[in-house]
């Protein structure tokens, strides 16, 4: 039979609609999510037919697999689809399972912001109107010895705000070794294009010494910018300009100098084996009069762009329509006015903010929780699938630290009647679901990132999906 003729044996839409299993839907799923399921359904045997693969069966059993697989799709689109995910990937800032998870202490927070009202643009000493950004700007200010700051959704929002006050139809300069993508459609070319700014490129890939920018100084220029190169390294015959050589030729040029940070930690991290980042501090200290950074990377709180310097950039950028449209919500105040309180003890902030707590723990801290995990779980699969320990590296992720590797412990399991990626994807379809390494024959799940109180279902979990295997 040619393909024509086999799609010519589906059922039309309206004919799945009325069979009796898809009408009874109707009862308690809304008509556009069962058309929807039919038609999703539909398109999947014909690509499915169109790719080679004829369907077996009569007309009859063909149209009753159909009902079937629509009540499927229907349960399926009636279950909340952002679910909860052990992160046993190693990847601390994993931007794809949600970057930092909140201390309790935020957790809590979000929870009181959320489930009543709260002050958040009210001074409650005059009564009067107040602003949503001053329960933050006194901490920010505070912690990283700036004059001013304000929040906004990202870090990306908060760069695209800045150059839009700052330079909207004049230059801003930036070395070529600093034109960064940052995943997604974050490239610092696109955000100037976009804020209005007119992008000049000095020096080489590799070198940038202070005279390329001497050189591309003039009436024009708006801005000298640095941009930390958070997600990559460069190495061997290299020179950057560092943020206090862009300071003193902005103070010689009367020109204001703004520092992308990115990853933006309050702590040096340095000290507990990471590699150096330069902190918010060092480089409020070492002069940059604007400073962005993220609000979920090595701070560790919600997703947030924090923006500190000057006042009178701050002041500007306030006045900036654009602040309303980037302005961040009552959840993410809540969230990182009891983040960044605790780094008022910085000790108190490497033991509760969770993203720093992963980073920090020593290698046989994890090894230890590890081998705990690895013995329950051996005794609980009962030889189904060879389980052990190995040595493995963790990584920061969020486009910070690109090439720390963190020595971490890891519990890995071969199924033996099964694929490993067969084991992969039931545990994506768990609940909750379990991301871990597929690593050539077996499964990798790095502990590093898996919170002690997920321990237990992390197990669970992976009963289920191995000796589940085994029944079916
Ligand atoms: C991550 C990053 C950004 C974007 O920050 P988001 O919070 O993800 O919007 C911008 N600049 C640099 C240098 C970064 O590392």
């Amino acid at each position: 039979m040619v393909a024509r003729e086999m799609l010519r044996q589906l059922p039309a839409v309206d004919e799945v609609l009325r069979a009796p299993e898809v009408a009874a839907l109707l009862d308690f799923a809304p008509r556009g999510i069962v058309v929807q399921a039919v038609r999703e359904v539909l398109d999947r045997w014909r690509r499915s037919i169109m790719e080679g693969n004829a369907p077996e069966g009569r007309r009859e059993s063909i149209t009753s697999r159909i009902v079937k697989e629509v009540r499927e799709e229907v349960k399926r689109s009636l279950r909340p689809r952002l679910r909860r995910v052990i992160n046993a990937t190693g990847v601390v800032l994993h931007t794809n399972l949600g970057r930092a998870v909140l201390a309790g202490e935020a957790q809590e927070a979000v929870h009181m912001a959320a489930s009543g009202y709260s002050n958040l643009e009210l001074d409650l000493a005059s009564g009067k109107r107040g602003s949503r950004y001053v329960h933050l700007e006194e901490l920010l200010t505070g912690l990283t010895g700036a004059e001013a700051a304000m929040v906004v959704n990202n870090n990306a929002g908060a760069v695209l705000l800045a150059l839009s006050t700052l330079a909207r139809g004049r230059e801003v300069i930036v070395s070529r070794g600093q034109l960064v993508e940052i995943g997604g459609s974050f490239r610092i070319p696109d955000v100037m294009a976009q804020s209005g700014a007119i992008l000049v490129e000095v020096g080489t890939t590799n070198k940038t010494y202070p005279q390329d920018y001497r050189r591309a100084i003039g009436p024009q220029t708006a801005l000298l910018l640095h941009v930390h190169t958070s997600n990559y390294r460069l190495v061997g015959f290299v020179r950057e300009i560092t943020v206090a050589e862009l300071v003193s030729l902005g103070r010689e040029y009367n020109l204001p100098v703004m520092s992308d940070l990115g990853s933006g930690s309050l702590v040096d991290l340095s000290a507990l084996g990471l590699p150096h980042e330069p902190t918010v501090q060092e480089t409020v200290a070492a002069g940059a009069d604007v400073v962005t950074f993220s609000g979920d990377k090595l701070l560790g709180g919600p997703q947030a762009g924090i923006i500190v310097g000057r006042r009178q950039y701050i002041e500007m950028m306030r006045k900036n329509p654009l602040t309303r449209a980037l302005r961040v919500d009552k959840l993410t105040v809540a969230a990182l006015e009891a983040t960044l309180r605790l780094y008022l003890e910085p000790q108190k902030a490497l033991a509760k903010v969770p993203a720093l707590r992963m980073l920090t723990a020593p290698r046989s801290e994890i090894a230890e929780r590890a081998e705990a995990a690895a013995r329950r779980l051996r005794g609980m699969l009962a030889g189904k699938a060879l389980v052990e320990v190995e040595a493995t590296f963790s990584q920061v992720g969020g486009g910070a630290m690109p090439t720390a590797e963190i020595p971490s412990a890891a519990v890995t399991i071969r199924p033996r009647a099964m694929s490993v990626s067969e084991l992969a994807q039931r545990l994506r379809g768990g609940e909750p679901a379990v991301m871990g390494r597929l690593q050539e024959d077996r499964l990798v799940l790095d502990l590093r990132t898996v919170l002690p109180e997920e321990e237990e279902d992390l197990l669970k979990a992976l009963v289920k999906a191995v000796l589940g295997g085994e029944e079916s």
